[in-house]
C-alpha cells in the first residue's frame, strides 16, 4: 500500500555570498505513513530544519520530490511547529486571532460566532480552555506558547505535522507533556508526524522510526526500538553514547561519544560523509559513497555494517522508553 507521505531523492543546495554550492540535503528518501511518527535526529546543521522547511514549501529543493497520497501536497496538509513557542506567535494578536487566523483563510464564509467556537474547541483540545482566547502570547508560559501553536497548526487539519525542535525550549517536564499531547491527537486523527529533534531520549519516547541524519544524508533509518537497542551505523552508535545516562557504572563502561564537529557542508569529505570523524574507516570509505541498503531489519549507509555488527555485537544501548537513556 501506498505511504501517506512519499520523499524521493531530495537534493537541496545553498549558493553561498561567495558563489560556493552548499549541499543542505542529498538523496534524501523515506515514506511516512498517516498514523505514524517518524523522528529526526542529528547534529545541528545536518540538514534537519532544511528538511522541515522543503515539506511546508518555505525552501525549493534543486532535486526529488515529497508526495502526499501520490500528488503534490497542498499547503494545508502539511504544518509546521517551530522551536521557539513565543519567537513563533505574533505578540500584537490575542491567542483566538493567532489560532483562527489559518482557518479563516480556508473558510472565508464562516461566521465570526463560528470561527471563535471553533478556535474555543481547538484551545480546550490542546488542553487550555477558552479563558485563554483574549490573552496575548506574552501573557503565557513557554508551554503554553506551544500548545496555542500546535492549536494554530492543527485548527487548518493538516494531513502531516512536521514538529521541528518543537519541544527543545521547554522545561523537561513540560516536554513531556506536549509529546503526549501529539501522541493523543494522532491516535484520534491518524495524523502523521514528523519529529525533528536533538533529544533523543524525547525522540525515542514518541518516534515509531527513526531518520539519523549527517551532514545533509539519511545514515540509519530503522524501526525506533531496534534502533536504540542495536544501533547498526557508528554515527548512530555515537550519538546514542552521547546522551547522559543515570547509571554511573554503565556510563564509565559505555563507548565514547563522536569527536570533533561535523565538517563544513560547503567542503563535505569524498566517499562517505562521516569517515573524518569515524573509527571504522578504511580507504574504500574515502573513495565510494555507501549506498543507503537494508541490514539488519533497518537502512543502514556503511560499507562496513556487517563488519562492525560482527566485531562489536554488544553495541544495545539499555534503558526505559522515557527520560535519559
Ligand atoms: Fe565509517 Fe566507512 Fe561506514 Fe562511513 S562507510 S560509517 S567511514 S565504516
Amino acid at each position: 500500500m501506498r505511504a501517506l507521505l512519499e520523499v524521493r531523492d531530495l537534493g537541496v543546495r545553498f549558493r553561498t555570498r561567495g558563489g560556493r554550492i552548499l549541499r543542505a540535503l542529498d538523496g534524501i528518501s523515506f515514506d511516512l505513513d498517516a498514523g505514524e511518527t517518524l523522528g529526526v535526529v542529528g547534529e545541528s546543521g545536518c540538514g534537519k530544519s532544511t528538511l522541515a522547511r522543503v515539506l511546508v514549501g518555505l525552501v525549493r529543493p534543486a532535486a526529488g520530490r515529497a508526495t502526499l497520497a501520490g500528488n503534490p501536497p497542498r499547503p494545508r496538509d502539511i504544518q509546521l511547529v517551530f522551536q521557539n513557542p513565543l519567537a513563533s506567535l505574533d505578540p500584537r494578536m490575542t491567542v483566538a486571532r493567532i489560532i483562527a487566523e489559518p482557518l479563516q483563510g480556508l473558510a472565508p464564509k464562516l461566521s465570526r460566532r463560528d470561527l471563535r467556537v471553533r478556535v474555543a474547541a481547538m484551545l480546550e483540545r490542546v488542553g487550555l480552555g477558552d479563558a485563554y482566547l483574549d490573552r496575548y502570547p506574552h501573557e503565557l508560559s513557554g508551554g503554553q506558547c506551544q500548545r496555542v501553536a500546535l492549536a494554530r497548526a492543527l485548527i487548518a487539519e493538516p494531513r502531516v505535522l512536521v514538529c521541528d525542535e518543537a519541544v527543545s525550549a521547554l522545561d523537561v517536564s513540560i516536554r513531556g507533556q506536549i509529546v503526549d499531547l501529539i501522541a493523543g491527537v494522532q491516535r484520534e486523527s491518524g495524523l502523521a508526524v514528523l519529529f525533528i529533534a536533538h533529544d533523543l531520549a524525547i525522540t525515542r519516547r514518541i518516534s515509531h522510526r527513526v531518520l539519523v541524519m549527517y551532514l545533509g544524508r539519511i545514515m540509519e533509518l530503522g524501526d525506533s526500538e531496534s534502533l536504540y537497542m542495536h544501533p547498526r551505523h557508528p554515527y548512530t552508535r555515537a550519538l546514542l553514547a552521547a546522551v547522559p545516562i543515570a547509571d554511573p557504572v554503565r556510563a564509565r563502561t559505555r563507548r565514547a561519544p563522536v569527536e570533533g564537529e561535523p565538517p563544513s557542508p560547503l567542503t563535505p569529505p569524498s566517499g562517505c560523509v562521516f569517515r573524518t570523524r569515524c573509527p571504522y574507516a578504511i580507504a574504500r570509505c574515502a573513495a565510494e559513497v555507501p549506498l543507503l541498503r537494508p541490514f539488519d531489519g533497518s537502512l543502514v549507509a556503511c560499507h562496513r555494517a556487517e563488519d562492525i555488527a560482527a566485531a562489536d555485537p554488544a553495541a544495545r544501548l539499555e534503558g526505559g522508553r522515557s527520560g535519559v537513556l
